[in-house]
Protein backbone atom coordinates (compact mmCIF):
# COMPACT_ATOMS: atom_id res chain seq x y z
CA UNK A 1 0.00 0.00 0.00
CA UNK A 2 3.00 2.63 1.08
CA UNK A 3 4.89 1.84 -1.85
CA UNK A 4 1.85 2.13 -4.26
CA UNK A 5 1.27 5.63 -2.43
CA UNK A 6 4.98 6.49 -2.93
CA UNK A 7 4.41 5.99 -6.94
CA UNK A 8 1.05 7.91 -6.50
CA UNK A 9 3.55 10.88 -4.78
CA UNK A 10 5.88 10.15 -8.05
CA UNK A 11 3.16 10.47 -10.39
CA UNK A 12 1.99 13.65 -8.43
CA UNK A 13 5.65 14.80 -9.35
CA UNK A 14 4.96 14.45 -13.17
CA UNK A 15 1.52 15.91 -13.07
CA UNK A 16 -0.07 12.97 -14.27
CA UNK A 17 -2.53 12.60 -11.49
CA UNK A 18 -4.37 15.33 -9.22
CA UNK A 19 -3.06 15.92 -6.03
CA UNK A 20 -6.03 14.67 -3.60
CA UNK A 21 -4.64 11.16 -4.07
CA UNK A 22 -1.88 11.99 -1.36
CA UNK A 23 -3.48 13.69 1.84
CA UNK A 24 -1.75 16.00 4.00
CA UNK A 25 -1.71 13.55 7.02
CA UNK A 26 -0.14 11.07 4.72
CA UNK A 27 2.56 13.50 4.40
CA UNK A 28 3.17 13.70 8.24
CA UNK A 29 2.97 10.13 8.38
CA UNK A 30 5.64 10.14 5.86
CA UNK A 31 7.23 12.81 8.28
CA UNK A 32 7.48 14.99 4.84
CA UNK A 33 5.35 17.56 7.07
CA UNK A 34 6.01 18.48 10.81
CA UNK A 35 3.81 17.53 13.23
CA UNK A 36 3.62 16.94 17.31
CA UNK A 37 3.07 12.89 16.93
CA UNK A 38 1.62 11.55 20.27
CA UNK A 39 1.40 8.23 19.44
CA UNK A 40 2.16 5.90 16.74
CA UNK A 41 1.92 1.99 15.59
CA UNK A 42 1.87 -0.09 12.27
CA UNK A 43 -1.89 1.33 11.21
CA UNK A 44 -2.37 4.43 12.81
CA UNK A 45 -0.90 7.81 14.09
CA UNK A 46 -1.84 10.38 16.30
CA UNK A 47 -0.71 14.10 16.11
CA UNK A 48 -1.55 17.58 17.77
CA UNK A 49 -4.25 19.64 15.97
CA UNK A 50 -2.23 22.61 13.86
CA UNK A 51 -5.32 24.76 14.51
CA UNK A 52 -6.45 23.45 17.82
CA UNK A 53 -10.54 24.05 18.93
CA UNK A 54 -9.95 23.01 22.70
CA UNK A 55 -6.78 22.94 25.63
CA UNK A 56 -6.24 19.37 24.38
CA UNK A 57 -7.23 18.89 20.55
CA UNK A 58 -5.72 15.73 18.84
CA UNK A 59 -6.32 13.76 15.48
CA UNK A 60 -5.93 9.96 14.73
CA UNK A 61 -5.49 8.92 11.59
CA UNK A 62 -4.99 5.48 10.13
CA UNK A 63 -2.23 5.39 8.15
CA UNK A 64 -4.26 3.58 5.29
CA UNK A 65 -5.78 6.32 3.42
CA UNK A 66 -10.11 5.81 3.82
CA UNK A 67 -11.31 8.87 2.35
CA UNK A 68 -14.28 9.28 5.13
CA UNK A 69 -16.20 7.13 7.74
CA UNK A 70 -18.91 6.44 4.24
CA UNK A 71 -16.47 4.91 1.81
CA UNK A 72 -14.57 2.40 5.08
CA UNK A 73 -15.48 -1.20 3.81
CA UNK A 74 -15.58 -4.49 5.38
CA UNK A 75 -12.17 -5.38 5.66
CA UNK A 76 -11.32 -2.26 7.46
CA UNK A 77 -13.19 -3.16 10.60
CA UNK A 78 -10.02 -4.24 12.57
CA UNK A 79 -8.49 -0.66 11.38
CA UNK A 80 -11.33 1.00 12.86
CA UNK A 81 -11.93 -0.78 15.98
CA UNK A 82 -7.88 -0.24 16.31
CA UNK A 83 -8.25 3.28 15.49
CA UNK A 84 -11.31 3.82 18.61
CA UNK A 85 -9.47 2.00 21.06
CA UNK A 86 -6.37 3.68 20.59
CA UNK A 87 -8.00 7.35 20.70
CA UNK A 88 -9.15 5.85 24.00
CA UNK A 89 -5.61 4.99 24.97
CA UNK A 90 -4.03 8.19 23.54
CA UNK A 91 -6.94 10.31 25.51
CA UNK A 92 -5.97 8.51 29.31
CA UNK A 93 -2.12 8.68 27.96
CA UNK A 94 -3.13 12.93 28.09
CA UNK A 95 -4.91 12.97 31.45
CA UNK A 96 -8.15 13.84 29.70
CA UNK A 97 -9.71 10.51 30.95
CA UNK A 98 -10.56 12.10 34.42
CA UNK A 99 -13.21 14.90 33.42
CA UNK A 100 -14.12 13.64 30.19
CA UNK A 101 -13.16 13.80 26.42
CA UNK A 102 -15.13 14.24 22.88
CA UNK A 103 -14.38 12.21 19.89
CA UNK A 104 -15.72 13.14 16.66
CA UNK A 105 -15.49 12.26 13.07
CA UNK A 106 -16.93 14.93 10.21
CA UNK A 107 -18.00 12.92 7.38
CA UNK A 108 -18.38 15.10 4.01
CA UNK A 109 -19.50 18.99 3.34
CA UNK A 110 -22.14 19.06 5.74
CA UNK A 111 -20.26 17.66 8.65
CA UNK A 112 -17.33 19.74 8.19
CA UNK A 113 -14.64 17.25 6.68
CA UNK A 114 -12.09 19.29 5.45
CA UNK A 115 -8.91 17.02 4.95
CA UNK A 116 -10.38 13.90 2.83
CA UNK A 117 -8.58 11.14 4.88
CA UNK A 118 -10.86 9.70 7.92
CA UNK A 119 -9.56 11.17 11.21
CA UNK A 120 -10.95 11.17 14.60
CA UNK A 121 -10.71 14.56 16.55
CA UNK A 122 -10.21 13.60 19.92
CA UNK A 123 -11.45 17.13 21.90
CA UNK A 124 -10.69 17.72 25.69
CA UNK A 125 -9.26 20.08 28.94
CA UNK A 126 -12.71 22.06 28.59
CA UNK A 127 -15.90 21.13 29.06
CA UNK A 128 -17.71 20.89 25.59
CA UNK A 129 -21.17 22.07 24.60
CA UNK A 130 -23.86 20.04 23.51
CA UNK A 131 -25.82 20.25 20.38
CA UNK A 132 -22.15 21.18 18.74
CA UNK A 133 -22.33 23.72 15.63
P1 LIG B 1 -11.79 18.12 9.51
O1 LIG B 1 -12.26 19.53 9.34
O2 LIG B 1 -11.49 17.49 8.16
O3 LIG B 1 -12.66 17.26 10.37
O4 LIG B 1 -10.44 18.22 10.32
C1 LIG B 1 -9.22 18.50 9.73
C2 LIG B 1 -8.31 18.99 10.83
O5 LIG B 1 -6.99 18.94 10.36
C3 LIG B 1 -8.58 20.44 11.27
O6 LIG B 1 -8.90 20.47 12.66
C4 LIG B 1 -7.27 21.16 10.96
O7 LIG B 1 -6.93 22.12 11.93
C5 LIG B 1 -6.27 20.02 10.91
N1 LIG B 1 -5.14 20.24 10.03
C6 LIG B 1 -5.20 20.68 8.73
N2 LIG B 1 -3.96 20.74 8.21
C7 LIG B 1 -3.11 20.32 9.20
C8 LIG B 1 -1.69 20.17 9.24
O8 LIG B 1 -0.96 20.42 8.27
N3 LIG B 1 -1.16 19.73 10.40
C9 LIG B 1 -1.95 19.43 11.50
N4 LIG B 1 -1.31 18.99 12.60
N5 LIG B 1 -3.28 19.57 11.47
C10 LIG B 1 -3.86 20.01 10.34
Amino acid sequence: MLAIRKQQRLLLAGGALTPFLVTIFERIAAREIPATIVYEDDLVLAFRDANPKAPAHVLMVPKKCIPRLAEAKAPDHAVLGHLLLKAAEVAAKLGLDKTGYRLVINNGPDGGETVPHLHIHILGGRAMGWPPG
